[in-house]
């Protein structure tokens, strides 16, 4: 078939009434024309689709389209549908079909009304639908999400293996096209391999989305993550957004916290049904919905082009999935934010799946997750990481500010000799071993591989003691990245030298590395952020003149100042610049009584300090809490209500007494007001309620073990320092 550029274009504009191409449509689709094998990887949102759907509604025949997902199908087919004026132009043959319907489309297809038939893998092992295919004039094959073939991929179908076993059964010579948005040097070699495309046309685009803001923040809890979603997505208001979380249950969980505090949100998982699904999907499509909490499997039809940013609330398993994730922002080239939650505790829970799994798929998965934390922790820039994985140069440079550690770089330190150092060590193990057990080897550590192989005896052995693991892992991922090191994805990331590496250690380039971030000493800097909010955005000066007033009202009314407010609650103050009384109520251990009691002041300081800043906070950016005090609570406080004996209390709610404390303790702290003077009364003799009521009046703080120790001499036990304690913030601060 002779086909001119013209004509190509000229059916651009017919069938899909476009103008104009996007990146490497054109060529490739003239590749698809000319019958030859065709490779494409092309990044999600990149325009893929057109690549197969113009050729097939161009050359005579049906072209067969195999695709992993029935959803996905039928949403293409009636995308498909959308654009022709005829029903019969794309069918789907899958298991969802009945007889009847599978009928009609396969008289459809054999008279030669269908250009476009999409199957499943396994469809197309059963015989009778083969028998079928053979009377077909096959125009060409297209093999969508080509990646899984591969065992390496993030997404691996063992059926895909027999495909090319399957096209051959149907007719001779029928050229394929492959297309995958995501795909790792390896991946690639294993889908050529796979489908012997020998002479093939390669088009890879780059995976670069120059328009993507990637930037990856610490997760100290759920509730820290869940308080800074809301703050961001305040900020974009009537912006669709997805948020990616990893259960069921934690759809319902963030939907429910961002629709509290007033903004358009909806779940989505494969657990609700179908119907739910579609609305929830028209509801996004139709901006009825801003935002959609979903597990993964949201998006694979949607192609809204106007997503403004995906956040993930729990980190990913691999960069494949972040990769294809994030890139539904911005797929209209404009901007597009992808912010990732990162916690240890996330890791931790994802390897745990990992357990169940054969040792082949757990080996992989924990090699996928290894690259997901080197992403997360790497200080450099995200998008050469990104790029590097997918086996593409890139200068940092054109970064600019799109990624956060270009906006806010991490100091450089020079490291050329280490470099070395690392380099060697990597050989002097044999060049069988990942990253961890280098490090070992480097630091010194008693491990049974170094006991085992007497590494501990050879050279280099405990050289980087000092400057201890984190160091030498940043110098070991940035020697992968610098490409000195090769990271071995076949043997689950052994470690090898490169050529540039060999070079390296004859005649050292100079080398500056930034060391990885610690997320774990992150989060514990910043504490158990249960209460406070403890995010990045806390206003420190406000923070500050809040303190001194607190003193100054503490003065006034003869208290000590963390009766007034605790330290969250102005730390939450500074955060959510609340300006009317009723938001007050909203900040972190205010009750409507506190509030009424103390707050006036602080909202004439905070009213007063907004204005005089500036500071652009439409009131509603307040957060809100759902609404959840624990069943255990209210049966903690109803019990309290009605006097029963606190030991009787911790029984039936099956508690220690001291963790029955604790819990009364965090009752007091959330603003609420408990009696326990009938408990006291007892429990706690009338020279040591002096004494402790009388500490605390005088205090700094009113932390229990601090009072223990100024109070030991009196003979006075923690447990009696806690109760009065509750009562001192209670009848006081409450
Ligand atoms: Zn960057």
């Amino acid at each position: 078939m002779e086909l001119g550029i013209t004509d190509i274009r000229q059916s651009l504009k017919e069938f899909f009434g476009f103008d104009q191409f996007k990146g490497l449509q054109e060529p490739i689709i003239k590749s698809v024309l000319e019958r030859n094998d065709t490779f494409v990887i092309m990044p999600t949102g990149g325009g893929k689709s057109l690549c197969y759907q113009l050729p097939a509604l161009m050359m005579p025949g049906t072209a067969l389209i195999i695709s992993p997902l029935i959803a996905l199908m039928k949403n293409q087919v009636d995308s498909i549908r959308g654009y022709s004026k005829e029903e019969d132009v794309a069918h789907f043959l899958n298991s969802s079909l009945n007889k009847t319907q599978a009928r009609q489309v396969r008289t459809d297809v054999l008279d030669g009304k269908t250009k476009m038939l999409f199957v499943a893998p396994e469809t197309l092992t059963k015989e009778e639908n083969v028998e079928f295919l053979k009377k077909v004039n096959v125009s060409f094959v297209a093999v969508d999400e080509a990646h899984c073939i591969s065992e390496w991929g993030h997404d691996f179908r063992p059926e895909y293996r027999k495909i090319r076993e399957i096209i051959d059964g149907i007719g001779d010579r029928i050229p394929i096209i492959a297309l995958t948005a995501t795909a790792t040097p390896k991946v690639r070699q294993d889908i050529i391999k796979n489908l012997t495309m020998d002479s093939v046309n390669e088009f890879v685009s780059s995976f670069n989305r120059d328009n993507l803001y990637y930037e990856v923040r610490s997760k100290p809890s759920r509730a820290d993550a869940q308080k800074s979603i809301v703050q961001y997505v305040k900020t974009k208001p009537g912006k669709s957004g997805i948020i990616y979380v990893q259960s069921r249950k934690s759809t319902e969980e963030v939907a429910n916290f961002l629709k509290v505090n007033d903004i358009k949100a909806a779940p989505y998982h494969a657990g609700m049904d179908s119907k739910s699904r579609t609305k929830v999907q028209d509801d996004f499509l139709m901006e009825r919905v801003d935002v959609i909490c979903a597990t993964i499997a949201f998006g694979m039809g949607i192609d809204k082009p106007d997503v403004r940013f995906v956040i993930h609330y729990d980190i990913p398993k691999s960069i494949e999935n972040y990769y294809q994730e994030t890139g539904r922002a911005g797929r209209d080239g404009l901007e597009g934010e992808c912010i990732a939650f990162y916690s240890y505790k996330d890791i931790r829970r994802l390897e745990k799946f990992l357990r169940d799994k054969s040792v082949a798929e757990r080996e992989m998965g924990a090699h996928l997750l290894e690259e997901m934390i080197c992403y997360a922790e790497t200080s450099g820039c995200r998008r050469k990481f990104l790029l590097h994985y997918f086996g593409e140069d890139y200068d940092e440079q054109q970064c600019k500010d799109k990624c956060d550690n270009c906006r806010h770089p991490k100091e450089k330190i020079e490291a050329t000799e280490e470099m070395g150092i690392g380099i060697k060590a990597v050989k002097t193990m044999g060049e069988n071993y990942g990253e961890k057990e280098v490090v070992n080897f480097l630091v010194g550590k008693n491990t049974q591989i170094n006991r085992d192989y007497k590494f501990d005896q050879l050279d280099g052995y405990g050289i980087g003691e000092e400057q201890g693991e984190n160091f030498w892992n940043s110098i070991l991922r940035q020697g992968v990245i610098l490409d000195y090191l090769i990271k071995d994805i076949e043997e689950y990331g052994v470690l090898k030298v490169s050529d540039k590496g060999e070079e390296f250690l004859k005649d050292p380039d100079d080398v500056e590395i930034s060391i990885i971030r610690d997320f774990d000493k992150d989060t514990e800097e910043r504490g158990n952020g249960d209460v406070t909010g403890g995010s990045a955005v806390l206003d420190e000066t406000l923070l500050k003149m809040l303190k001194s007033l607190r003193k100054k009202v503490a003065d006034q009314n003869d208290l000590p100042p963390f009766v007034i407010f605790q330290d969250p609650s102005l730390e939450d103050m500074a955060l959510q610049y609340p300006l009317r009384m009723e938001d007050m109520t909203k900040v972190s251990g205010v009750s409507q009584g506190k509030a009424m009691k103390y707050a006036r002041p602080f909202l004439d300081l905070i009213n007063e300090y907004v204005e005089e800043n500036e500071i652009e906070r439409p009131d509603d950016i307040l957060i809100k809490q759902v609404a959840e005090k624990s069943v255990k609570k209210i049966a903690i406080i109803k019990s309290i209500d009605r006097k029963i004996p606190l030991e009787d209390i911790a029984f039936s709610t099956n508690l220690t007494m001291e963790d029955l404390i604790t819990e009364i303790e965090m009752i007091v702290a959330s603003g609420t007001k408990v009696n326990i003077d009938y408990y006291i009364e007892d429990a706690v003799d009338d020279y040591s309620k002096e004494d402790i009521h009388d500490y605390f009046m005088e205090a700094e703080t009113d932390d229990p073990v601090t009072a223990y120790h100024e109070l030991k001499d009196d003979d006075i036990t923690i447990e009696e320092i806690r109760l009065m304690r509750i009562k001192f913030l209670s009848d006081l601060g409450n």
